[in-house]
């Protein structure tokens, strides 16, 4: 309580906006979990630092989080504080640099591009993340990744060029060690408007086809080598539910959520297939998704 306190009166001197006891199923696309304490929404990259350094001072855990598009949150929520990014804005544009400030959604990033005749980015488009945490994750599809197009990123703790960020699939040092990325800047190429934007709607097709609707994570397993919905599948663990989780018919590496979901579930359903896959193939699955909170015994994997 007596650290709660110390926040929220900190907030009040920075002016940053909170809320307390907040619903983390409104801010994350399974729309599952519990309540975090408070939520921090810093719009400038110095409130970030001010909130950082306040929460490590006081010694509370802290999460940051972005679109909430590859996180599972515990059905008991979460103790400690979350720096969501959501209201850090902005997209600048110099010659073929772009910069992004970590808030923004990557469809608009590929859009401003896309406007100013830059492209090279388009496969993102379909990625529901911000670039915070597209960055911090590395996001890629189609044989691309985030980190292949980054001039360089600026943290909370400073400034990484390209080959400092630790880049490997769906890594970063920055996910690593839970350092905040404020802004990434990208080196993009010259291209014709219509040009580009065949490529966003290819893209989009693409995904369209091969992915299901529905409260996901996207991909909950690493393709180490291998397609993990492909082994889930010849495992016959499509349409297999638990309560209210279930793995997509269509691509067997997505499990969806029902409308008031719950994590258990979700967490009960990757434990049983993980146990299913290691037992009738000998593959060793590796979650992509970030677990958030704690999870109960039973569902611990
Ligand atoms: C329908 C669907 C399709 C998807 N398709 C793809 C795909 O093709 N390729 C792919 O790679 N992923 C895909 N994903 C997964 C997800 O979108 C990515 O992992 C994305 O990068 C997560 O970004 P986010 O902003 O939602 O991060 P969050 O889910 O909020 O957080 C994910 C991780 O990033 C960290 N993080 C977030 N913001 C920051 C920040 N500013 N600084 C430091 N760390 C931060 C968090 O702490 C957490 O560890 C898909 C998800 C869905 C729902």
């Amino acid at each position: 309580m007596e650290v709660r306190k110390a926040l929220t009166e900190l907030a009040d001197t920075l002016g940053v906006k909170y809320e307390e006891n907040v619903d983390f199923s409104r801010h994350c696309l399974y729309g599952t979990g519990g309540n975090a304490d408070i939520f921090f929404y810093p719009k400038t990259a110095e409130e970030v630092k001010a909130i950082e350094n306040a929460l490590k001072e006081i010694g509370s855990d802290y999460f940051i989080l972005g679109a909430g598009s590859n996180v599972l949150v515990s059905d008991n929520g979460y103790r400690g504080a979350v720096i969501s990014t959501e209201m850090l804005k902005g997209i600048t544009v110099k010659g073929k640099i772009l910069t992004a400030m970590s808030g923004e959604k990557l469809s608009d990033v590929v859009k401003y591009a896309l406007y100013n005749s830059l492209g090279g980015i388009e496969f993102l488009s379909g990625i529901p993340a911000t670039v915070g945490g597209a960055v911090a994750m590395n996001a890629g599809c189609f044989n691309k990744c985030v980190g292949d197009y980054i001039s360089y990123v600026v943290a909370s703790d400073g400034v990484y060029t390209k080959n400092n960020c630790g880049f490997g699939y769906r890594e970063s040092v920055f996910k690593d060690k839970g350092i905040c990325v404020l802004s990434a800047t990208f080196n993009l190429e010259n291209v014709e408007y219509e040009q580009s934007e065949g490529k966003v709607a290819y893209y989009t097709s693409l995904r369209r086809n091969r992915q299901p609707k529905g409260r996901s994570c996207g991909s909950v397993f690493k393709n180490e080598g291998f397609f993990a919905g492909k082994v889930i599948e010849s495992c016959n663990l499509k349409g297999m539910r638990i309560g209210s989780a279930v793995v997509s018919e269509k691509h067997a590496n997505f499990i969806l959520a029902d409308k008031n979901g719950k994590s258990g579930d979700i967490s009960r359903l990757i434990k049983h297939i993980k146990k299913t896959v290691y037992e009738k193939c000998g593959v060793e699955l590796h979650e992509e998704l970030i677990y958030v909170g704690e999870f109960d015994d039973e569902d611990q994997l």
